[in-house]
């Protein structure tokens, strides 16, 4: 691990405390390309000026409204005394020994948010927070573990990728028009469908082919099954969908994703099936960490198996199973399966024809893999105190068809 000098963000205009912009001036950030068009209308200002000026921040990552020399020098003057384009503080920035970096940003009052950046061959990849902390509470989680405290603007979700992109090229010595970030997922702290408003303009920008240009098919949203969410989405801004499921019935799902109880596996899968009628993808990724002695069993694989084909009750889901090796922290009372039953459950899945893929562990050396990410959070959920268990094995119990699962837990 190399951990490197803290940074400030590349150019800052009129910060307060907490990375904010001065009071009565907007965060350019904020604003998706509509957004910002009719703020420039505000101004007196034509669309394609404010096409030029979205260009100027997203393409060229530019902050100072100075630098913006196709801009009217009428125009710059407007934006200095009423925008900036704000990124955030950076606390901290972490490299691991596979080329992974860490960014652990100040939202203010307390409250830190990290993105991690993962190199691969054949692609850069972005992870993404939405939230300073989490409400869902996912029993192997450790952002769950620390409550939440607040949803993040779109410009704090966006200064995110905003920073990273354009660190990386001059970190990469990218030429021009080269891209350091080709794949967005928002799988960092928080549930991203929890944080809706903010969300889907941050989507728009990453898509907007004036901004970031990525495909639909390259933007990840991770989930936990906000179904009422899934169904906005689909209609709003379809991206790739990833759905964390972790368990195959909703007993041992109940315990391990909270939000089960009011969203339990029949309605989340048929929110999938709903999803792909206009999902860039023609599957959904199913995410399952995999839990020693809690959910990794033969049976259970073949439960999932039932489970995804349409013969537990609910729709079949064209899908893409990504087994997760856990990252074991001590107040989960969770521990990481062996390596031979992660392979024999990917086996059980492969056998009955599924896509099914074992996550490669990436930056676990500074707590940058999956569900190690924590930031840091006021909570105001009291959450740590309900998660916190002894280190005991899950039992799974039986499935409501089989009587175990009390009927009519739909509020949560
Ligand atoms: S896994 Fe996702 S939804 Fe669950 S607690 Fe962690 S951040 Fe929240």
């Amino acid at each position: 691990m190399a951990a490197l000098a803290p940074k400030a963000p590349a150019a800052v205009a009129d910060t307060v405390a907490g990375g904010g912009v001065a009071p009565g001036r907007v965060n350019l950030l904020d604003f998706d390309l509509e957004g910002l068009a009719a703020f420039c209308e505000g101004l007196g200002e034509k669309r394609f000026r404010a096409v030029q000026l979205f260009r100027w921040i997203h393409q060229k990552g530019a902050a100072d409204f100075a630098q913006m020399s196709d801009l009217a020098r009428s125009l710059r003057d407007k934006l200095a005394g009423k925008a900036a384009v704000q990124g955030l503080q950076i606390i901290s920035e972490q490299a691991s020994a596979d080329g992974t970096i860490k960014w652990l940003f100040d939202v203010g009052a307390g409250d830190a948010v990290e993105a991690v950046f993962i190199p691969e061959a054949d692609r850069g990849t972005l992870c993404v927070s939405s939230q300073a902390g989490c409400a869902v509470g996912c029993r192997f989680c450790s952002t769950g573990h620390q409550g939440f405290s607040r949803n993040l603007s779109t410009g704090e979700i966006l200064a995110q990728l905003w920073h990273a992109e354009h660190h990386l090229r001059q970190r990469l010595k990218l030429a021009p028009g080269e891209r350091a970030i080709d794949n967005v997922v928002m799988m960092g702290m928080g549930e991203p469908l929890q944080n809706y408003g903010a969300l889907v303009p941050a989507l728009r920008v990453m898509l907007d082919d004036h901004g970031y240009g990525l495909s639909r098919r390259r933007v990840t949203v991770s989930t936990s099954g906000v179904v009422p969410m899934m169904d906005r989405l689909r209609e709003d801004c379809p991206v790739a969908l990833a759905v964390s499921l972790h368990a195959p019935d909703d007993a041992l799902r109940d315990q391990l994703v909270p939000l089960n109880r009011k969203y339990p596996l029949a309605e989340l899968m048929a929110a999938c099936e709903r999803y792909l009628q206009a999902a860039p993808r023609d599957f959904i990724t199913f995410e399952y960490c995999m839990l020693d002695g809690a959910n990794d069993s033969p049976e259970q694989a073949r439960a999932l198996v039932r489970l995804v084909n349409g013969q537990a009750g609910a729709p079949a889901v064209p899908c893409k199973l990504n087994l997760i090796p856990f990252n074991p922290f001590p107040a989960s009372g969770l521990l990481r399966s062996p390596a031979e039953r992660v392979s024999a459950f990917a086996q059980v899945l492969l056998n009955a024809g599924i896509v099914t893929t074992v996550r490669r562990t990436r930056g676990d050396d500074i707590a940058a893999a999956c569900g190690q990410l924590a930031g840091e959070v006021q909570d105001r959920t009291r959450a740590h105190q309900r998660l916190t268990r002894p280190p005991i094995r899950i039992e799974a119990v039986p499935t409501a068809r089989e009587g175990g699962r009390p009927q009519g837990r739909r509020a949560g």
